[in-house]
């Protein structure tokens, strides 16, 4: 079980989350159709930090940036996403 650090509702476990992916950039809304496939069905799985999209779904409905170890599923920070659209 994870706690996430809601910025806006604090400590919350996981259940109340929904799952988004790596927090990446994703192309611009002109970008090529082979771009956009990689960006939405490539995914790497690595071994370490990274950050990830988290949708708090049962609590403020906002997504959240979570810095999570893929081993040891440790969470060490959350923020608010820097172009919540
Ligand atoms: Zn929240």
């Amino acid at each position: 079980m994870l706690i996430i650090p809601c910025p806006w509702c604090g400590d919350r476990d996981e259940s109340e989350f929904s799952y988004g992916g790596a927090a990446r950039p994703l192309p611009s809304l002109d970008a090529d159709a082979e771009a956009w496939r990689h960006a939405l069905y490539s995914h790497d799985n690595p071994k370490g930090w990274r950050e990830e999209l988290w949708f708090h779904e049962f609590g403020c409905r906002k997504w959240v940036v979570v810095r999570r170890h893929t081993v040891s599923q440790e969470i060490v920070d959350s923020r608010q996403p820097e172009n919540p659209s």
